[in-house]
């Protein structure tokens, strides 16, 4: 006990030294600010050393699902499972769920590597590019048309952190009812929780924690519809982190590996003061915040929005077309302790990349946009 008070004067007086930096960048991003309180909470609690077999951990387990439940309204008898990163639940999602074919819309180099990751396990994936490339200054509105019926999983990435675009949800339903028999999978990564899912028209979505919920990088989610549990009986696919041995594993709130207790933890703690907030309040701060960023760089001529269309806008991940070089702001602002992201890729001296996830504050942004005239 000695100990954590003296960690805690410790911890006080670090703040003090040095003015908090706020993390505008994509993911990681700023750390959800009841963080700090619940990983010292754990550290009493020993969730550091429980074992991952035990009533506790369980207890854990069951409420994280629960929760998650409750705050994205996923129907209860959709299946949750964890794993290390979205990247990896790409990868368990076509080895799981794929024979043959799979089908993607490719909107940025996210949506490409989910792509890239059905050619490396062997399956025939059909590309569908939705966007120009390069992406300049306007993203086409090419209309998404269908796909082969033989496609046994439809891959969307809602949320391009790439370039900041977005797939209106409806565009995404329109598939259910077009290919009823294709599984259709959606990366969710950096719009949940604001983007408001309607979970019977998706049979697959994952997300990782390090963007919308505010916990450090490490854990993703994906959450299955009974269709996609079915399919993967079908397939047998048996490895240890096949889909089919997560889900059963997670009905008896199990993993099959040892998990990463602290981050369950962490995530059912974040979810609950999420739902204290309420889901409402949530999405409309997200709303107002992305207007207030995206109406101040609207008219400007050095930096602005590189997307044009409002409809294809993501409100969680702005991304600002600069006219020179992107590199020297994200400098100068970052000795202002603003931290944004650099373009992503080929755009990286071109574009800069602003994160509103649920754990910035309005004030955050104001900060933030303050920061900004020196450069207009
Ligand atoms: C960050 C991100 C990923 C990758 O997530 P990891 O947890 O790093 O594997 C995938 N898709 C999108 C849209 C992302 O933003």
């Amino acid at each position: 006990m000695l100990k954590l008070v003296q960690y805690d004067k410790y911890a006080s007086s670090g703040r003090h030294k040095k003015p908090m930096k706020i993390f505008f960048t994509p993911g990681p991003s700023k750390i959800y600010p009841t963080v700090e309180k619940h990983m010292r909470k754990a550290f009493l609690e020993d969730i550091l050393s429980i074992s991952h077999r035990g009533t506790v951990f369980k207890k854990i387990f069951e409420e994280t699902v629960a929760s998650l439940k409750q705050l994205l309204n996923i129907p209860k008898e959709y299946h949750v499972v964890f794993l290390s990163s979205s990247l990896e639940a790409m990868e368990r999602i076509i080895q799981s769920l794929v024979e043959k074919e799979s089908s993607h819309f490719v909107n940025g180099a996210f949506s490409d590597k989910f792509y890239e990751t059905s050619i490396v396990l062997g399956k025939k994936a059909n590309k569908h590019n939705f966007n120009p490339e390069p992406i300049r200054f306007r993203v086409s509105s090419k209309p998404i048309t269908r796909t082969p019926n033989s496609s046994e999983l439809i891959c969307f990435t809602q949320n391009e952190t790439s370039n900041g675009t977005q797939i209106p949800l409806e565009k995404i339903y329109s598939f259910k009812k077009s290919h009823p028999k294709s599984i259709i999978a959606v990366d969710a990564v950096s719009s949940i929780p604001y983007a408001d899912i309607d979970y019977k028209m998706i049979d697959v979505v994952f997300f990782s924690v390090q963007k919308g919920f505010g916990l450090p990088a490490g854990l993703s989610v994906v959450v299955l519809s009974p269709k996609a549990f079915e399919k993967a009986k079908k397939k047998e696919n048996k490895g240890f982190h096949s889909l089919l041995n997560l889900v059963q594993n997670s009905s008896k709130s199990q993993t099959p590996e040892t998990p990463n207790v602290l981050y369950l933890y962490l995530l059912n703690k974040v979810i609950k003061d999420m739902l204290k907030t309420g889901i409402e309040k949530i999405r409309k701060e997200t709303e107002e915040k992305a207007d207030l960023i995206y109406s101040f760089f609207e008219k400007n001529q050095n930096i602005f929005p590189l997307v044009q269309e409002n409809e294809q806008r993501s409100k969680t991940v702005i991304v600002l077309k600069t006219k020179n070089d992107s590199n020297e702001i994200i400098e100068k602002l970052k000795r202002k302790n603003i931290i944004v992201g650099s373009g992503y890729g080929e755009f990286k001296n071109e574009h800069i990349r602003i994160a509103n996830f649920p754990a910035h504050s309005l004030s955050d942004v104001k900060q933030l946009l303050k920061c900004f005239p020196k450069f207009l």
